[in-house]
């Protein structure tokens, strides 16, 4: 007899950008004459820069000749763009990232989500409230957690609320936890950790031989030069932090796919003997093993956000959507909504007036403004009376979908 996983039919229904596009499509159905602006999902809308074109069409015209052809990869990815990724995104920087600490991948959803396998299931996992969705649901599958409360959380797990008081940077944790998941600039919240913050997650992790799992896919968008890009500027992440980044965002790939996990060599834990084990080799091993690599014309694209127009343009595009960022944050203040993120990162989070739900928010912007967004409640408890605002969206759209928010009673 086959056995599910039952973990699976632990995982909340009605996940929450189905039920946006279920509200979306009643509604466009109903009133097909509206035009309805969309600035929900953080998807980009930008196409690949002319650099990344034109080396991705090389990749494809080098594997079309015999010559140049190739077949499987290294799992870990090329070594051109490992040594790309640790001169340019780290060393550069005077952190002392190798590109042996470097693993390519098709994406750091899967990443976060597939690190968990290295580690045994007794950890106790914390994640921020609200959050990236992938972190809880891939604890629940991988049968770390009881069922989800009535409230919206799940048994097992430790959430770190982030909130207007905290600045959305949590408290540490007053139980005991073993893996953290951090994510900054942060998804939803649009906010940033300061290095100070950041030190203070990276003592606790030693002091306590914990590793947080930090998500750094919206460092690009960082202009404040205050603002740690990596967790590894803070001294001592390299014994306990695992990094994953990912060119979905900063460079529009989120249909090409290509995204990479740092491990330092110093990154242990522990097995039940209280003996340390480094990481990395884990990984490595889970890596080879189940993955065969990102394919060759991708990885080449990706290379070439490293060269000097491949940096001009996306520096470009990052701006576009930053300067839809500033008009957004700009236009909902003046609407006399409180309004947080959107500086160093492509998401507004706005507070809802006279502590609306987030849900008859989104009800009331979709119905009245014809603008969708996303409910803060749906990333998690903390999240309600919020609502996110995405800038990856055209200008002439941001501009009209704030002009009709303004217009709103
Ligand atoms: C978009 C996003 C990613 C990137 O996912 P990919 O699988 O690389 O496209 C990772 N983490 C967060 C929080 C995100 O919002």
């Amino acid at each position: 007899m086959a056995l599910i996983n039952e973990n699976y039919q632990k995982l909340q229904a009605g996940y929450l950008f189905p039920e946006i596009g279920r509200r979306v499509r009643e509604y466009t159905t109903a009133n097909p004459d509206k035009k309805v602006i969309r600035m929900g999902i953080g998807d980009v809308t930008r196409p690949l820069s002319p650099a990344i074109v034109k080396a991705f069409h090389e990749g494809v015209d080098e594997m079309a000749n015999a010559a140049t052809f190739r077949g499987y990869g290294p799992e870990q990815g090329y070594e051109f763009l490992r040594e790309a990724i640790a001169k340019n995104d780290y060393q550069q920087y005077g952190v002392a990232i190798k590109a042996d600490d470097i693993f390519i991948s098709d994406g750091s959803k899967c990443d976060t989500g597939n690190i968990q396998e290295i580690f045994g299931n007794d950890n106790v996992i914390a994640v921020g409230d609200p959050v990236y969705p992938v972190y809880v649901d891939t604890t629940v599958m991988s049968g770390k957690t009881g069922k989800l409360s009535e409230k919206g959380y799940y048994d097992g797990i430790v959430y770190m609320p982030c909130t207007e008081a905290n600045g959305f940077v949590p408290e540490l944790p007053s139980q005991k936890v073993d893996l953290i998941f951090l994510c900054y600039p942060n998804n939803p919240t649009g906010t940033v950790a300061t290095k100070d913050e950041l030190k203070k997650w990276v003592d606790y992790a030693l002091a306590n031989k914990c590793i947080i799992l930090y998500d750094a896919a919206y460092q690009a968008f960082i202009s404040d030069n205050d603002i740690p890009r990596s967790i590894y500027e803070i001294d001592g992440a390299d014994k306990c932090a695992i990094e994953f980044r990912s060119f979905s965002k900063t460079a529009g790939f989120t249909g090409t796919r290509c995204a990479f996990t740092v491990i330092p060599d110093g990154v242990v834990a522990y097995n039940k003997a209280g003996e340390a084990f480094p990481v990395k080799p884990l990984w490595n091993r889970r890596h080879s093993t189940k993955f065969n690599g990102v394919s060759y014309p991708v990885q080449k694209a990706a290379a070439a956000i490293y060269t000097a127009e491949g940096k001009k343009e996306t520096a470009e595009i990052i701006a576009y959507y930053m300067e839809n960022a500033r008009i957004m944050r700009n236009s909902l203040e003046a609407s006399g909504y409180k309004v947080f993120g959107g500086v160093n990162a492509p998401y507004v989070w706005v507070k809802t007036k006279n502590n609306m739900s987030s849900w008859d928010f989104f009800d009331k912007v979709l119905g009245e403004a014809n603008v969708v967004g996303t409910p803060g409640s749906g990333f998690g408890p903390s999240g309600e009376g919020y609502f996110r605002f995405s800038a990856f969206a055209d200008r002439e759209n941001v501009i009209e979908a704030m002009e009709r928010i303004k217009n709103l009673e």
